[in-house]
């Protein structure tokens, strides 16, 4: 699993992460819920690797994680926005991360046809992106990330950009996979039915902090604080 154990960032004098902890079991669906500014990405790219925390503990496994660089992190991120590479075909763009680190011929070729199988594109590898949809060209993303066969998938608002009746879709897709490939996937959201309809468990952040954890049901049925009940539209 992942642990964060009383982890801190500032930036210039504002302190965006204040001394969080949570524990994600292995192989479960965790979300990092809360309103815009209130650190969910950075809590992410410190898991990521992209930051280091000013304070505190990150593990992945028994393996201590802050300090190591993101490329030798067992994770993988999946933007909102995608950024594929407009020149390449679907193929080649899936192909990319495994080919730098030195994967060839029909072992490549395998894995690539097996994370696009996963994410229901196993006919578009020859499309280029300006032939694909935005929920195609975010299904790419996701088979790019999955490729690497990460223990831990990293996703930030990777359905922003889609809308209403796809993300709904989507949602449904994105708990299959997870449940399919069995990765550890780090979700965050600051849409409240989103994360309620994926998760085994939230954590509901606001201001750097984070008011409760527990699963869909605890936290909507039980919120701790005032601020939860109110953010989860449940305020009694
Ligand atoms: P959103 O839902 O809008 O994406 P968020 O919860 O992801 O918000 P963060 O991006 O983690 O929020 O930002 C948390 C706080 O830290 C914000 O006040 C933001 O302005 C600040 N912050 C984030 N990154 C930096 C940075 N590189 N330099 C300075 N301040 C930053
Ligand atoms: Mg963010």
């Amino acid at each position: 699993g992942v642990e964060f154990v009383g982890v801190s960032k500032v930036f210039g004098g504002h302190v965006a992460v204040n001394g969080i902890n949570f524990h994600i079991p292995e192989g479960s669906f965790f979300s990092l819920l809360g309103p815009s500014g209130c650190g969910k990405s950075t809590t992410l790219r410190m898991l990521a690797g992209f930051e280091d925390p000013d304070q505190g503990e990150i593990w992945i496994g028994d393996q201590r994680a802050d300090g190591v660089p993101a490329y030798r992190r067992p994770t993988n991120m999946v933007f909102q926005r995608w950024a594929l590479f407009p020149h390449m075909t679907v193929h080649e763009n899936v192909a990319f991360g495994p080919s730098v680190r030195g994967a060839r011929g029909g072992e490549l070729n395998r894995q690539v046809a097996e994370a696009l199988e996963l994410v229901g594109l196993g006919a578009y590898g020859a499309r280029k992106p300006r032939q694909l949809s935005g929920g195609q060209m975010q299904r790419v993303a996701l088979a790019r990330a999955l490729v690497n066969k990460p223990k831990v998938l990293l996703l930030d608002e990777p359905l922003g950009a889609l809308d209403l009746k796809l993300r709904m879709q989507m949602q449904i897709e994105l708990k299959r996979l997870q449940e399919s490939v069995g990765a550890t996937f780090v979700y965050v959201t600051h849409d409240q039915s989103e994360a309620l309809t994926m998760s085994d468990n939230i954590a509901i952040m606001s201001e750097g902090s984070i008011h409760q954890i527990g699963s869909p049901h605890e936290v909507y049925d039980a919120p701790k604080t005032r601020f939860v009940a109110t953010f989860l539209g449940n305020a009694n």
